[in-house]
């Protein structure tokens, strides 16, 4: 009676599993539009785009994926900044493009024009105090702690906000450079962010009062008279024009670096987006990279990316909220 009994429920059990398993199939593959209530507390812009809840599968999926890899490459994008408040360009509804008429800059634009160099850094100045104290959420805290237990190989941001950094991350390429280092364009000299908003201040006193406007999210709104008045600083070492030490739109990413990202994609086992659309070229091609060398591939973002093609695994949720019960083991 006992073991038909063990039976019945081994049969049960492997049918509930298989149902379970199509069930969770169809969850995975027509992901039902939930509407989630905010978590950002009162007051705060909240940048994280309308998602459904990751189903279980999909999260089982995930673990599976991270615990079979012993060197894992991660690619991270806005995606995963937008939990501590910075705003993503792409996304639906409340990325920069969506909500506003701002476009990155130019690079060539940036070296051509005084005029757009003033207004650049006039917007950059009023608002370095609030886009410099974000913090790391808990995604960059989990990758960090993957990076202290061994599990990670690198991690590639195409960020420029210095979050991973905040959050200790080592094993570290920020493609498109950080927004807290200042470049001389002319001597190549790299000099802290921090100091030049002291060179504003002390070359704008009167100027930085009259500034008001800055919207929760950093976004600076200045009127042409005060842009005018604006004054900026060149390198204190030859003269030359200073640029935030990041790739605008139109320039390239160093190839040194890109060369070293690529050898450490060649020492990995897997590689795991998380939080990018993949959209611009110089992260996708890691993504081509992965392919070529049969390297597999998961992705975690809300949204389609540009690889998803190429990836085994896709996952639909908010990064932190997900990378919180993924076990690197
Ligand atoms: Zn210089």
């Amino acid at each position: 009676m006992h073991s038909h009994c063990s039976k019945v429920n081994l049969y049960l059990s492997s049918l509930l599993n298989n149902k379970m398993r199509l069930l969770w199939q169809i969850l995975y593959l027509h992901p039902a539009r939930v509407r989630r209530s905010s978590s950002t507390s009162a007051g705060v812009v909240n940048f994280v785009p309308v998602c459904s809840s990751t189903d279980s599968t999909s999260r089982k999926l995930l673990q599976d994926f991270v615990s079979r890899s012993t060197r894992l490459f991660v690619i991270t994008g806005a995606g995963l900044s937008t939990e501590s408040g910075i705003p993503d360009y792409r996304s639906e509804g409340v990325g920069l493009y969506a909500r506003t008429d701002r476009r990155p800059m130019q690079h060539a634009e940036f070296v051509r024009s005084a005029k757009s160099r003033q207004r650049y850094w006039a917007r950059n100045f009023v608002g370095w105090p609030q886009f410099s104290s974000h913090q790391p959420n808990s995604a960059h805290r989990i990758l960090q702690r993957w990076e202290e237990r061994g599990k990670l190989n690198w991690v590639v941001t195409q960020n420029v906000d210095a979050l991973h950094s905040k959050a200790g991350q080592k094993r570290l390429t920020e493609l498109h450079g950080c927004a807290h280092r200042v470049m001389c364009l002319g001597c190549g000299a790299i000099s802290a962010r921090g100091a030049l908003q002291k060179r504003f201040l002390a070359l704008n006193p009167a100027w930085s009062a009259q500034a008001g406007g800055v919207a929760p999210d950093g976004d600076v709104f200045l009127d042409d008279e005060q842009v005018l008045h604006f004054r900026v600083p060149s390198c204190e070492d030859c003269g030359g024009t200073l640029k935030p030490e990041v790739t605008f739109f139109g320039d390239t990413v160093n190839k040194a670096t890109v060369q070293f990202v690529h050898d450490r994609l060649a020492e990995s086992d897997a590689v795991l987006v998380v939080g990018s659309s993949l959209q611009v070229y110089s992260g996708y091609r890691f993504l081509l990279a992965a392919s070529d060398r049969k390297i597999p591939v998961a992705i975690l973002n809300i949204g389609s990316t540009r690889a998803d093609h190429l990836a085994q695994l896709k996952v639909s949720g908010r990064c932190g909220e997900v990378l919180s019960v993924i076990q690197p083991l």
